[in-house]
C-alpha cells in the first residue's frame, strides 16, 4: 500500500517534469520534426554574445526567455533542430571621433574574442566556422557552428584597414549602419546625410569583396541597399528585414529593393522584430517605467540574478500597461510574401534574438520547427524548406567567397 502510493507520487513528479520542462522545444508534427532535422537550419543575426561575458550564465545551460530574458543557448538550439548561425560583434553608435572610433575599436574587439572565448570553453559543441563547407561539416559532426558577423562598420570607421583584422578573426558578415547614420552609410531609421554610401562607405564594400565578406545592409537606408545591390560584386544577404509591403516600417524592405536583391542573387532573412511587425500606439506610462528600468541597469554587465530581476519588473510593466504582440501569423505574411514575390531561393528568417527580437510563438530559438509545419502544410517541398533555413545564405556564401579567390588568382 505503502509501496504504490510512493510509486504514484514519484509517477505524478516526473509527469510534472516532463510538464515543466519543454525538452523538445515547441511541439510540431513528426513529419515536421524530420524534415526540419534534415535540413541545415541557420539563424543570420544572433545577439547572444552580449551575454556570453555574463557572470553566472553559460550557453550550455538550459534558460528560459521568461525568466531572464535569454533567447538561446545549446539545449534550447537542439530543441529548435539548430546547427549553427552568425554570432553577431555588435556595436552601439557612439560619437564619431578619434576617441568615438578608437573605444568601437576595442569595444568590438572584446566581442569577438568573446565569441572565441564562448567556443574555446565548449570545444565539443561548438567550432568555429569559415566557409559554408566548415558549416556543412561541422553539422554533420552534430556539432554546432558559429559564424562571426558585425552589425555596424563602425568599428572600422578610424581605419577601414580593420576589416582585414577582423576578417582574420573570422567576421564573414558586416552590415554597415545601425540606429544612426556613420562615417560608411546612411542608417534606415535617421535623416539622410550621404544619400547612400560615403566614399568610405563604397571603399569598406571594395574590401568585403575583395576578402570574401558578405555585405549585409540590414539597418541601412533604403539607398544603400539600393546602392548596396547595384555596386557589390557578389550577392547581398539582408541578414534581419521585414517586408515592408506586409508592414510599413522603414527597417522593412520595399517590394522594387526585394526584387532587385533577388535578381543579383541575394537573400533577404524575414526579421521577428516585434516592433516592425505590428503596430505599437504610444503609451507615455509604460514608456516612462521603461526609461526608468533601462536607466537603474544602464552602464554595466549584469549578472544573471540581475537579468532575471530585470525580466521580472519588465513582466511586471507590461501586465500594467499591455503592449501589442506580433505572432506567428504576421511572420508567416512576411515570409509568404516574399515567396510570392522572388521565389524560394531569396529568403530566409531570422529571429533578432537576444537583440530585442522575438514575439507570440517564435520568441526563442526553440521555436523554429514551428515555420517547417507551417510551410509544410502550405505544401512547399523539404528541398524549398531546406533552402529557407540555410541553403540559401550558404550559397551566397560560397558565391561570395568563390568571387574572392578568382580575384586573388587572377592577381
Ligand atoms: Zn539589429
Amino acid at each position: 500500500m505503502k509501496r504504490t502510493a510512493l510509486f504514484c507520487a514519484a509517477v505524478a513528479l516526473i509527469a510534472q517534469a516532463a510538464q515543466a520542462q519543454p525538452v523538445g522545444g515547441v511541439k510540431v508534427s513528426p513529419q515536421a520534426r524530420a524534415v526540419h532535422e534534415a535540413a541545415i537550419v541557420l539563424d543570420t543575426h544572433m545577439d547572444t554574445p552580449a551575454l556570453f561575458a555574463r557572470p553566472g550564465w553559460d550557453i550550455a545551460d538550459r534558460h528560459a526567455v521568461e525568466t531572464d530574458g535569454s533567447q538561446v543557448d545549446l539545449p534550447r538550439m537542439i530543441d529548435g533542430g539548430v546547427d549553427g548561425g552568425f554570432f553577431a560583434v555588435f556595436t552601439p553608435q557612439g560619437p564619431r571621433t578619434k576617441a568615438g572610433d578608437d573605444a568601437a575599436r576595442a569595444y568590438a574587439l572584446v566581442r569577438a574574442t568573446e565569441i572565441h572565448e564562448m567556443v574555446a570553453r565548449h570545444p565539443g559543441q561548438f567550432e568555429i566556422a569559415l566557409t559554408a563547407d566548415d558549416a556543412q561539416r561541422i553539422a554533420g559532426k552534430h556539432k554546432h557552428f558559429v559564424f562571426l558577423s558585425m552589425e555596424n562598420a563602425y568599428p572600422l570607421a578610424g581605419d577601414p584597414g580593420m576589416l582585414q583584422a577582423f576578417y582574420a578573426l573570422g567576421v564573414r558578415m558586416v552590415g554597415f549602419a545601425h540606429f544612426a547614420n556613420n562615417d560608411f552609410a546612411d542608417s534606415a531609421t535617421d535623416k539622410p546625410e550621404w544619400n547612400g554610401l560615403s566614399p568610405k562607405g563604397r571603399a569598406l564594400l571594395a574590401e568585403m569583396n575583395r576578402l570574401g565578406v558578405i555585405p549585409d545592409p540590414s539597418h541601412s537606408s533604403d539607398a544603400v541597399l539600393d546602392q548596396v545591390i547595384e555596386l557589390s560584386k557578389t550577392p547581398v544577404v539582408l541578414s534581419h528585414s521585414g517586408s515592408r509591403a506586409v508592414f510599413d516600417s522603414p527597417r522593412n524592405a520595399p517590394d522594387d529593393l526585394i526584387r532587385k536583391l533577388a535578381a543579383r542573387g541575394g537573400v533577404i532573412q524575414i526579421n521577428a522584430y516585434n516592433a516592425y511587425m505590428t503596430a505599437i500606439p504610444p503609451n507615455p506610462d509604460r514608456e516612462k517605467a521603461m526609461a526608468a528600468l533601462q536607466a537603474k541597469y544602464r552602464g554595466r554587465r549584469l549578472t544573471e540574478a540581475e537579468a532575471i530581476a530585470q525580466t521580472a519588473e519588465r513582466h511586471a510593466i507590461l501586465a500594467q500597461h499591455p503592449i501589442p504582440r506580433a505572432n506567428l501569423d504576421d511572420l508567416m505574411k512576411h515570409l509568404l510574401h516574399v515567396i510570392d514575390l522572388v521565389g524560394v531561393d531569396h529568403v530566409g528568417l531570422c529571429g533578432d534574438f537576444d537583440g530585442g527580437g522575438g514575439i507570440d510563438g517564435y520568441n526563442s530559438i526553440a521555436d523554429l520547427p514551428a515555420v517547417t509545419e507551417r510551410l509544410l502544410k502550405a505544401s512547399y517541398s523539404k528541398e524549398d524548406i531546406a533552402k529557407i533555413w540555410g541553403g540559401n545564405v550558404l550559397r551566397v556564401m560560397r558565391e561570395t567567397q568563390a568571387y574572392a579567390q578568382a580575384q586573388k588568382a587572377g592577381a
